[in-house]
């Protein structure tokens, strides 16, 4: 765990404080981040004079030892950054058992939702995303502005949730069947260093799909 601290302004009463930030996260270690960073809660933090909502996002590693996963959520300017970064430290450590561990970078938190919710569920990340952008293009095609969507656990059950520009949400219902058929369907790279999943990718890699 690292925590930090970043001083904010409240957009409303303008009334400066300190709040703590946490750059890196370790669910094994410190298994009581994972559900406010899962719901986003983790970077509410309502003012205490005026209790205005103030959401502060940042840079941050979800870290899953069990699962071997490391997901850096990072702006996607910054993302090579990290990439190289991580390039580095593992020269630097010689960390050889590192080459099995699944490293991702996301743009956003809906992304590192996807990921996380799909590594937990033993699912392909990369074809949870295909499908995720599969049904987004669908609304699109219906005429409908979506400006959000990634895979969620609600009540046991997989769930895509898709925000519209209204403000609603559309549910559908994690399609296995689909899921199944695109497994025996796509082939991927095994580079095994494959990193930002986003449509470039998808459309890379599902031209004769
Ligand atoms: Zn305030």
């Amino acid at each position: 765990m690292l925590i930090t601290t970043e001083n904010i302004t409240c957009p409303a009463c303008e009334k400066q404080r300190q709040i703590e930030i946490y750059p890196s996260v370790n669910v094994t270690l410190n298994p009581e981040f994972k559900e406010p960073l899962m719901t986003g809660e983790l970077f509410d933090h309502p003012c205490p004079e005026c209790g205005h909502p103030t959401r502060v996002m940042y840079n941050i590693l979800y870290h899953d030892m069990e699962k071997r996963l490391m997901v850096q959520m990072a702006q996607p300017d910054e993302i090579e950054k990290y990439e190289a970064e991580f390039a580095h430290h593992k020269v630097l450590l010689k960390l050889s058992k590192s080459e099995d561990y699944n490293v991702r970078y996301v743009p956003d938190l809906g992304s590192l939702i996807t990921t996380v919710n799909a590594f937990d569920h033993d699912l392909d990340d990369r074809i949870v995303n295909v499908i995720l952008f599969m049904i987004w293009s669908d609304y699109i095609s219906e005429g409908r502005e979506i400006e959000d969507g990634y895979l969620i656990e609600h009540e046991g059950e997989l769930l895509y949730i898709f925000f519209d520009d209204k403000g609603d949400h559309l549910l559908n219902r994690f399609p296995q069947e689909a899921y199944d058929e695109l497994v025996e369907k796509i082939e991927f790279d095994h580079d095994g260093n494959h990193s930002l999943i986003d449509m470039e990718w998808i459309s890379q890699h599902t031209v004769n799909g």
